[in-house]
């Protein structure tokens, strides 16, 4: 055989290692799925707990074929991502869970590669944070503080819309953060994070939570627990919202990006998980705790933060439940 045949075969050959490895992309992962054992968290009577608003502010959105955003799947009908913060009234602070995106984000990302602004950083940008907020009847310093899940830039964006309002963070996410999330890509988070806001860390060295490691407990009244998801960062944060009225509500931050990665599991296809996990083994470990305690707990919302639909549907059954108890 001449050195063009064994070309040929090595091409070819090399050919059907790429197909194979592609088609492989669009399987379902694998999870071992032995339930662990946990002690269910005696939740205070719902007459101790106080009354919490939720309320989801959209910033902006994208849509992703459902075969990209969910591995496994093979349906080409369109999933939507959003960019969102959450607005939260506690009696004893008035708060986000994240920032969604300020009206000049198209300003922080004008330098940023095609690449990035062709995949992760594509959206079509509907309301800024600063907007939302006035609709709401509410200035920057109306805000006690926010709490951000973790510190990739869609997460943060929102911040340059409330200079002086408390950041809170995980010290785990911060620590991590600094060596090099900050700065990457030109230095967006640490742009968006500028310098108008005090940073508070704190730590979540409270007792396991529902089969999570250990917890927060932010007011002291059982009534909103920080909890850590580790995985997607090295300090991803969620947020259990107990109250009096209204469901039981569980923030995962970007432990997931869509409700069927806990139901099946799944993740999302490996060419945005790798460029977005900062650990992928401590990521699907998380997104099994999540599928345990969403099985162990059907009648509570899991949403995380870019799952338009969940977020919707929580916004429509606020919207009821208002409309139920001002009728009564
Ligand atoms: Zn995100």
């Amino acid at each position: 055989m001449n050195v063009r045949n064994w070309a040929r075969i090595g091409a070819l050959s090399l050919g059907a290692v790429g197909l194979a490895w592609a088609a492989k992309s669009f399987l379902p992962p694998t999870f071992s799925l032995y339930p662990p054992q946990i002690v269910p968290e005696l939740l205070p009577p719902a007459a101790l707990l106080p009354d919490i608003e939720v309320t989801f502010l959209r910033c902006g959105s994208v849509s992703l074929s459902e075969f990209l955003a969910v591995r496994g799947s093979s349906s080409f009908a369109m999933r939507q991502i959003s960019h969102s913060a959450v607005l939260i009234r506690h009696p004893q602070a008035t708060f986000l869970y994240d920032t969604g995106l300020c009206g000049d984000i198209p300003l922080f990302l004008a330098d940023q590669s095609f690449l990035f602004r062709q995949t992760l950083g594509r959206f079509t940008f509907e309301r800024s944070l600063g907007s939302h907020l006035s609709a709401h009847g509410l200035r920057p310093n109306d805000l006690s503080f926010a709490l951000l899940s973790h510190l990739h830039w869609d997460h943060v964006s929102g911040i340059p819309d409330i200079p002086g309002v408390p950041l809170r963070v995980n010290r785990v996410e911060y620590d991590a953060a600094r060596l090099g999330l900050l700065e990457k890509d030109n230095g967006l988070v640490q742009r968006l994070l500028g310098d108008a806001n005090p940073l508070e860390l704190f730590d979540c060295v409270g007792p396991t939570y529902e089969g999570f490691r250990s917890s927060l407990d932010l007011f002291g009244d059982g009534s909103l627990i920080a909890v850590p998801l580790p995985g997607h960062t090295a300090g991803n944060t969620g947020l259990f919202i107990n109250r009096a009225h209204g469901p039981r509500l569980f923030l995962v931050g970007d432990a997931v990006w869509l409700s069927d990665h806990y139901q099946r599991p799944s993740i999302v296809h490996p060419f945005f998980w790798s460029r977005m996990t900062s650990d992928d083994a401590t990521a699907k470990q998380t997104i099994l705790s999540l599928y345990h305690f969403a099985h162990r707990h059907p009648e509570v919302p899991l949403i995380a933060m870019h799952d338009a639909s969940m977020q919707d549907a929580s916004m429509q059954a606020e919207r009821t439940r208002e409309g139920q108890t001002a009728e009564s």
